[in-house]
């Protein structure tokens, strides 16, 4: 999916590592629908005082609503797109060739690199179906900046099975249970679905930071109970987390290594200062480097207009 905002905002990111464990609520934002007009878009992250959870720099939710997805070809650089529907299917079609089917249970992991562009469309139904999605961006480190554009759908991933939570791993590793998509950061993204009742123990490694993002439902993550809406960001330090319900919920887990050095994300990309970003917009709108989304008849989303400012990393806080 694309960062829909027709003016977006300069998004300066940087983070701090090494606070502790902390319980800390952070509210999503509605923000601007732009081409997809009636649609629910909650963005998690990036927040003002929280640009990263790990490598993890965004995180939106769409629906649950009855809506149709039409989302033309558009780039993005330096970061990875897992989409991860909870209701509903998505064609997704790409730049490297990629014309598949996105469905609930199933990873789909888009990484940029250099650079890539993508198109993502619902399925058409005689009625319009029930769409509900998390789109979630991970930043890629230096030295991956500039990897080959690639795309990877998971359809078997592993489980780790805790009394009365089932995390499936989509990215990363909790306990003995890896997933097989390409990480390029030490992180863990698991979607976790807890049943009635439960009272489950996760191992969590105590050098990542971490977060819980409550999707329908309601539990208890360390003792703190935690609804749908906000992100509940509870810092490094940490090497197992409570997690309870007395009825059943759904969650998603997010985790990593506090990111190291500094971010910048405007519009669909990811960097590192103002020239790479204004070139990579550039080079949209007058280029081949993301090269070509096939059936399209050449229908784009041009790039917004750069702020009048330099783009620069700030600190967290
Ligand atoms: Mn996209």
């Amino acid at each position: 999916m694309t960062n829909l905002d027709s003016g977006p905002e300069v998004t300066p990111c940087r983070s701090a590592a090494g606070e502790g464990a902390v319980a800390e609520f952070l509210e999503p934002r509605e923000v601007p629908l732009g081409g997809l007009r009636a649609m629910r878009v909650e963005r998690v992250l990036p927040q003002r005082v929280l640009p990263t959870v790990g490598a993890w720099c965004f995180l939106d939710q769409f629906g649950p609503e009855r809506v149709e997805m039409a989302v033309l070809p558009h780039p993005h650089t330096g970061l990875q797109t897992v989409t991860w529907p909870l209701a509903g299917e998505i064609r997704h079609r790409d730049s490297v060739g990629s014309d598949v089917l996105v469905r609930p249970g199933q990873l789909n992991l888009m990484t940029a690199g250099r650079g890539i562009s993508h198109s993502e469309f619902s399925v058409r139904e005689e009625e319009v179906p029930v769409l509900h999605a998390l789109q979630l961006w991970v930043a890629l480190p230096d030295e991956a900046l500039g990897v080959e554009p690639a795309f990877e759908q998971h359809t078997e991933l592993p489980t780790y099975e805790a009394d009365g939570v089932t995390a499936t791993v989509l990215m990363g590793s909790l306990g003995d249970a890896v997933s097989p998509a390409t990480t390029y950061t030490p992180l863990l993204g698991a979607d976790l679905v807890v049943e009635a009742g439960a009272r489950a123990v996760l191992p969590l490694r105590p050098d990542f930071e971490h977060a819980v993002l409550v999707v329908e439902g309601e539990i208890e993550v360390a003792g703190v109970p935690v609804g749908a809406g906000p992100l509940l960001y509870l810092g490094t330090g940490r090497a197992e987390l409570e997690i309870t319900a007395g009825a059943g919920a759904r969650a998603l887990l997010l985790g990593g290594e506090p990111f190291p050095g500094e971010l910048v994300m405007w519009w669909n990309f990811v960097g590192r200062g103002h020239d790479e970003i204004a070139q990579a917009r550039e080079e949209w709108e007058h280029g081949d480097r993301f090269g070509h989304v096939e059936g399209h008849d050449g229908q784009r989303i041009p790039a917004p207009a750069l702020p009048g400012v330099r783009l620069t990393p700030r600190r967290r806080g």
